[in-house]
């Protein structure tokens, strides 16, 4: 038996890979076209490990796609990969279409190819898990209740219309074809190995560096923030039980504002990496022009895994932040590496052969 990972060399799919192979000895094909946010880095302790199987390449690329279905068989395909970065998706909207509504779209139709081949025992285990935001719900005022499953679609930003598209692909594939998926959207993930363009690995690394800390507006704008590991026992959760064709909330009950997290930040590297001069961390914060379309809120309830499915998150927010904080200043190496796109001159070294 074996599995087909789609972007397992970003932030969420690498944590997944190294879960997984930590938790079972079922073996994985992942297939990553590694972007910017695809870092091979991350998965360096799985070298020579014949249960990993990694292959530079596109989710839109079907040839490819139908070659591995083929050739590994796999009971299960999670797809992970996308182009995630809210603000490069204001900048460049292009290849956020592409990726994720073009691309999802191409891996459909070659799952679908595949599934519909399957002898009937390995047909009815199937299954396609599709990876997604709590973004495309849109945003919340102050006091209204956090989104469930059946919230109205209201993406604002190209990132989070594009993954609108591509869940709405997903059901469409279900209900016209029968294609067993399930998906999950999921709050803000934070934890190692998250790139350094995004708030909270963004703010550790600029604090270290004695950079600015750029806080967006005034800072209250508020996210559920969930542990990257919780965020991968969901899906496994999901994977294992979930019902098909079913739709899960993934979140960690922990609404923040983000002014909160960057002061959280502050104060645990205060402790555990005082400033020489004495000073707080928090001398650091500048505010800065706010994101044009911001959402103000995410709030998820995620109550509906956790009832049918009986998950619920290992970490609080407090003991998730604090394990974050101590991996980048024990891996510093990986953030120089990330930083100084060593990585990528490794990359096109010894993958540039599609
Ligand atoms: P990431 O940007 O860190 O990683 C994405 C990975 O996909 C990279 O390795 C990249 O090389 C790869 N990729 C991009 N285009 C590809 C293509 N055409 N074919 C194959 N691989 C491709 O993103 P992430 O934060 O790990 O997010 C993973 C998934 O989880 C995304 O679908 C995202 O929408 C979703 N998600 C993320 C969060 C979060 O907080 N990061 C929260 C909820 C859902």
């Amino acid at each position: 038996m074996m599995i087909l990972v789609t972007g397992g060399a970003g932030f969420i799919g690498a944590n997944f890979v190294l879960d997984w192979l930590a938790k079972s000895d079922e073996p994985l094909v992942n297939l990553d076209v590694l972007t910017y946010a695809g870092n091979l880095d991350t998965l360096r302790t799985l070298d020579g490990d014949q249960r990993h199987v990694f292959v530079r390449g596109s989710i839109g690329d079907s040839e490819l796609v139908t070659q591995l279905l083929t050739q590994y068989k796999p009971r299960a395909v999670i797809n992970f990969a996308a182009e995630s970065h809210v603000d490069r998706s204001i900048h460049g909207p292009e290849d956020f279409i592409q990726t994720n509504i073009v691309g999802t779209f191409h891996l459909l139709e070659a799952v679908r190819a595949y599934w519909g081949e399957l002898e009937e025992d390995s047909r009815q285990n199937f299954r396609m898990l599709h990876v997604s935001t709590d973004e495309v719900y849109g945003s919340l005022t102050k006091d209204e209740p956090a989104f469930t499953e059946t919230h109205r679609y209201e993406p604002n930003s190209p990132y989070s219309a594009s993954k609108a598209a591509s869940d709405h692909l997903v059901r469409a594939y279900h209900h016209t074809y029968g294609l067993p998926v399930l998906t999950t959207n999921c709050s803000n993930n934070y934890g190692p190995y998250h790139f350094p363009e995004k708030l909270i690995p963004l703010m550790i690394v600029n604090a270290l560096a004695g950079k600015t800390l750029p806080v967006y507006g005034d800072g209250q704008q508020i996210r559920d923030w969930l542990y990257v590991k919780d965020h991968c026992s969901a899906i496994r959760r999901v994977l294992e039980s979930g019902k098909l064709g079913e739709v899960y909330n993934v979140g960690g009950w922990n609404e923040k504002p983000n002014i909160e997290i960057v002061h959280t930040i502050c104060a645990l590297l205060d402790e555990l990496r005082p400033r020489p001069d004495g000073a707080s961390y928090r001398s650091q914060i500048t505010y800065v022009t706010d994101r044009p379309g911001h959402d103000r809120r995410y709030a998820i309830d995620a109550s509906k895994l956790q009832r049918e499915l009986n998950w619920k998150p290992a970490e609080t927010f407090e003991t998730g932040i604090r394990k974050t904080v101590q991996w980048y200043l024990d891996n510093q190496d990986w953030v120089v590496n990330v930083q100084s796109g060593n990585y990528r001159d490794w990359v096109e070294k010894n993958y540039n052969e599609r």
